[in-house]
């Protein structure tokens, strides 16, 4: 087992593996002047004043005070530099044309009328206008899934789609069209098989005719809670009309499909500094198969991204898909100014204890998780893809807001890699959970599906834990396997992007 890892040759740090106490000779003539917890950096050499801090080959900072060969490099200890220019990146000099063969070319989904991606679960999905409707539907669905569900064993899960906005805000602000997209298209999810239901209340901003086309707002579709006269007719409603829903995605049937009918979500939190050595590489890995085998595989989190914004465009495929990532990476950093922040907002306190220093520790460990394939598009928050193969969809990267937009571009599952450790999941598709460091799958054996631990430890590779790892997306999205999350029913509440105002 190594006691270190320094990641390239350029490198002047390297994390140690586990807690290391002062005095410990962790290499030839290198002996620790400080204790370093596990995950944090050490100084390879001796570093000046304002001397560049180098790790992933990158400057992370410049030193604010001399630092000794030895030493401990916290968070308190770098200058962050300036963010990387978003002018006239260069695109299309890094095409990995050699991406790891998949051992796998379909799996058992569920074919949607609409030709887009397909399903991994067969859901009733019951979409909302406003948030003031919750709680009536909240109690029509504990009785649809008692009494109405068991009759239709083909059907996975009855699913509510609750959120916060809808009314009190400014509908017609330029920014709205973030949160209605968003909305839109989770109604249109692959998993709920095109049958389309609607609960309103009748006095909200963003009315029916905003949610869905116009020729679907019909009585088959939509219930007004204020047209129904009183609690009982409200309940009578919902579940007569869910009811009618249940009987048509009954019959749906999982068939073998090619993995262009895959499109998956890759997403980090409570990330630590091992997430860019062993858990996001591995993910990466395992996208890079699947974008291969044919898959669409989306990566977000601009502020996560912003930093390493130069290594993404390097892989898109034309000038215009690098023009739309500068633009969403402009208008990223615009709405941070605004709000009077810039992208070093992002780390958490957990962040930093386990090692990461800033955000761009943060975001070249993040960055990872995308793997070598190239960028073939660059969605806007909340869109749907339109080319197969690795995408760059722009989205907050709080994982409760991340969740939600990429839940409206369509993903059939999500792959969430995590060094500290969460228990978040959605309701609408799976969440497989995977951690970077062994520590954390001891911690929690089962919550967490798959441990790259084994990677910082140097006991196994990148390529082993994500050929495991693509094994195991395949399992769950074709319904053999269920990630803990899923099967505990641990889900979050869909925080839907809105940087509109509220009125
Ligand atoms: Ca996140």
């Amino acid at each position: 087992m190594r006691d270190y890892v320094k990641l390239t040759e350029h490198d002047n740090v390297a994390v140690v593996t586990h807690d290391t106490n002062k005095g410990t000779e962790i290499m030839p003539g290198l002996v620790l002047l400080d204790d370093i917890p596990q995950a944090h950096k050490f100084a390879l050499a001796d570093i000046p004043k304002e001397g560049e801090i180098i790790r992933y080959g990158v400057v992370l900072g410049y030193a604010l005070d001399e630092i000794k060969r030895g030493s401990w490099i916290n968070e308190h200890m770098l200058r962050l530099p300036v963010s990387p220019s978003l002018d006239n990146m260069p695109w299309g000099v890094n095409i990995n044309k050699n991406l790891p063969e998949a051992p796998a070319k379909t799996f058992m989904g569920y074919k949607n009328p609409d030709n887009f991606y397909a399903g991994t679960r067969n859901i009733l999905g019951i979409n909302t206008t406003v948030q003031c409707v919750q709680g009536v539907l909240n109690v029509a669905v504990e009785r649809i899934k008692r009494e109405i569900l068991p009759k239709y064993p083909n059907v996975d899960d009855v699913v509510a789609i609750n959120h916060a906005y809808g009314c009190g805000v400014a509908i017609n602000a330029p920014y709205a069209k973030f949160p209605i997209r968003a909305l839109q298209n989770i109604a249109r999810h692959p998993n709920f098989g095109g049958q389309l239901m609607v609960v309103s209340l009748g006095c909200e901003k963003l009315t029916v005719d905003k949610l869905i086309a116009p020729e679907l707002n019909t009585p088959e579709n939509v219930i007004v809670l204020q047209d129904c006269k009183g609690f009982d007719a409200m309940m009578n409603a919902i579940m007569t009309m869910a009811e009618r829903k249940l009987q048509i995605l009954d019959k749906r049937r999982r068939e073998e499909l090619p993995l262009s009918d895959l499109l998956v979500g890759m997403q980090c939190g409570g990330s630590d500094a091992f997430s860019g050595v062993s858990a996001n590489p591995s993910a990466g890995y395992a996208a890079d198969m699947l974008v291969q085998a044919g898959a669409t595989v989306m990566f977000s989190e601009v502020t996560e991204v912003r930093d390493g914004v130069h290594f993404i465009a390097e892989r898109c495929v034309s000038p215009e898909v690098r023009d739309k990532l500068a633009d969403e990476m402009r208008w990223y950093d615009n709405y941070l100014a605004a709000g009077e922040v810039d992208r070093s907002a992002n780390p958490t306190p957990g962040n930093k204890k386990g090692g990461l220093s800033n955000i761009i520790e943060k975001a070249m460990g993040s960055i990872a998780k995308s793997g070598t394939s190239p960028i073939v598009e660059v969605l806007s928050p909340a869109e749907r893809p339109t080319k197969h193969g690795m995408i760059y969809a722009a989205t907050p990267a709080s994982d409760m807001v991340c969740g939600p937009c990429q839940l409206a571009s369509g993903i059939g599952l999500q792959v969430f890699m995590t060094g500290r450790g969460t228990p978040y999941g959605l309701a609408a598709a799976p969440v497989i959970k995977v951690c970077s460091r062994n520590e954390m799958k001891e911690q929690w054996p089962d919550v967490i599906d798959i441990s790259a631990g084994e990677v910082v430890t140097g006991e196994k590779t990148i390529q082993e834990v994500g050929t495991e790892l693509f094994n195991f997306i395949l399992d769950v999205a074709s319904g053999r396997k269920k990630p803990y999350t899923e099967q505990y029913g641990l889900n979050n509440f869909l925080c839907i992007f809105n940087p509109a105002p509220i009125t």
